[in-house]
């Protein structure tokens, strides 16, 4: 497990919840609108933090946060994850996983031992369609996978997908709100151009509000609830 950065206090990263939140280094994606190099890209990780830094501190927050949000990277590559999060789960705290959803075998593991509360899993695009946001090959089924065992897993639960009007379009929502028909929480996030991956997007253009409001209301004839928020 290599920790590259820790935010102490948050009110928005876990619903409804207070929180610290643990960034994991290393992902398997290179999404061209990455916000996290210094997570992503080998050459520019960030220092690594003990992990014995972010018990410490998590001990000291024990009755004075709900959980603790572990996000990246991708925290369901290190294999070591379930001993971070049994320890977490020790001191008290809720957990949320932030996840690409890339393996369900990772996912059902923390799943099965009871070590999530809360899974968040980005969809990035109609899922035959990963690589032109990823960068990367995709198994499509690994994403249906992981989509059905979230949804089936009894536990609280949202999909979300950034959307930027160069990458995805209208139709492209309208296909990924139909692969997690019956979804409860289905969020847009707008793209906020930033330091990121692929510069060519540095000036691309975000949706309006308005237009992602629209895009919302329709998509809640497939999911339960589907709302906008900034990425
Ligand atoms: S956006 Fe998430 S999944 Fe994509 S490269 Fe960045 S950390 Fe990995």
């Amino acid at each position: 497990m290599i920790i590259g950065g820790l935010r102490k206090f948050s009110l928005i990263d876990y619903p409804g919840k207070t929180s610290a939140v643990i960034f994991t280094v290393g992902c398997d994606f290179r999404c061209r609108y990455c916000h996290n190099p210094e997570l992503v890209i080998p050459e520019k990780y960030a220092p690594e933090i003990p992990l014995s830094e972010i018990y410490d501190f998590l001990e000291s927050r024990r009755g004075k946060l709900d959980g603790v949000c572990v996000t990246g990277g991708e925290p369901a590559l290190h294999k070591d994850l379930p001993e971070m999060l049994e320890k977490i789960k020790a001191m008290g705290f809720l957990v949320k996983l932030d996840s690409n959803g890339g393996r369900p075998e990772a996912l059902k593991n923390l799943i099965d031992g009871g070590l999530v509360d809360y899974i968040a899993m980005d969809i990035k695009a109609p899922l035959e369609d990963y690589p032109k946001i990823t960068g990367r090959p995709v198994s499509a089924e690994k994403l249906k996978e992981s989509i059905d065992l979230i949804m089936k897993s009894g536990i609280e639960y949202e999909f979300r997908t950034t959307v930027a009007k160069t990458l995805t379009s209208a139709d492209d929502l309208r296909k990924i709100a139909e692969t997690i028909r019956g979804a409860e929480n289905y969020y847009l996030q707008k793209f906020i151009p930033a330091e990121m991956n692929d510069p060519s997007l540095s000036d691309a253009s975000p949706y309006s509000d308005g237009e992602l409001a629209s895009i919302a209301k329709e998509l809640r004839k497939y999911v339960k609830n589907c709302r906008t928020r900034n990425a």
